[in-house]
């Protein structure tokens, strides 16, 4: 069978053994929409906004203890992966210090310039935002570079005045930040990072209506084990059947606790007994 062919059959195969019409991704949206929040998509336009702070949840932020406030997940991510290379997985590596698949393709195989920035992983932040005029907190998810590292500059250029209090954290003494999205046509570029003296009619707000409606945020990270990723990172077709690499059985540790127990090990040790008794 043809590289093509078995492209086109694994696709099928995909199709019908999804649960998640999406595939793999770093994490799961419908965790935020279930809770009644919607995301945030600036359009070429100003906008004032705060981050709206949220307990930190178990094992996903690893600098972070459970109950700790925060304000932004950050995490890497290896993007064009799976069949239709749409999928996307956190990178274990740079994110967990654990084994990662990805990287360890990478390593060990010579790739053209491309593919490497491909597969390079990319930081993503994510936040809980409140717009001004607001009571709505709202999802964002967006590239770190360009919009974390910006805001982190401007927190720090606008500390020196005094003004307000522009640490992340939703607090009284707090204040709201404006910036551009000068994106065109889905490539999301952001300027302009200012942070604003407190508006007191604005700050007298933060109340309960706000702050009750976050969650974990880390919560919506999904975690996959070292061979899940593996086997649906698709870029080496001579390996696929090498689903067998009992050395990675574990990678995790801590991390995948909340990951549903994995039946598939059972499953194969049946398997085999079947097959042996078959033989006899
Ligand atoms: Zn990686």
């Amino acid at each position: 069978m043809g590289k093509n062919e078995l492209l086109k059959k694994m696709k099928k195969n995909k199709k019908n053994n999804d649960q998640n019409k999406w595939g793999m991704a770093f994490y799961n949206f419908s965790l935020v929409k279930a809770k009644g929040i919607k995301p945030f998509k600036p359009v070429n336009d100003d906008y004032t906004v705060v981050t709206v702070p949220f307990p930190v949840g178990v094992n996903r932020m690893p600098d972070e203890k459970e109950g700790d406030t925060s304000y932004v997940v950050l995490v890497y991510v290896h993007y064009k992966l799976g069949v239709d290379g749409k999928e996307n997985a956190i990178c274990m590596a740079k994110t967990y210090g654990k084994k990662c698949p990805v990287c360890d393709y990478v390593k060990t195989h010579e790739l053209d310039e491309e593919t490497q920035k491909d597969l390079k992983p990319k930081e993503r932040a994510l936040y809980f935002l409140k717009e001004k005029g607001s009571d709505d907190v709202k999802f964002f998810q967006v590239s770190a570079p360009l919009f974390e590292h910006e805001l982190g500059d401007a927190r720090e250029a606008f500390a020196k005045s005094g003004e307000c209090d522009p640490s992340p954290i939703y607090t009284e003494d707090g204040c709201y930040f404006t910036f551009t999205d000068t994106g065109v046509k889905g490539l999301q570029r952001f300027k302009n990072f200012i942070f604003k003296t407190k508006e007191k009619d604005l700050i007298k707000k933060v109340d309960k209506k706000i702050t009750d409606q976050v969650f974990p945020l880390d919560e919506v990270l999904n975690l996959h084990a070292y061979d899940e990723i593996k086997k649906n990172m698709y870029f080496d077709m001579d390996e696929l059947d090498d689903s067998e690499t009992d050395e990675n059985e574990e990678p995790l540790e801590a991390y995948v606790e909340h990951l549903p127990k994995e039946k598939k090990k059972k499953d194969k040790d049946k398997k085999k007994k079947k097959k042996n008794k078959d033989k006899d």
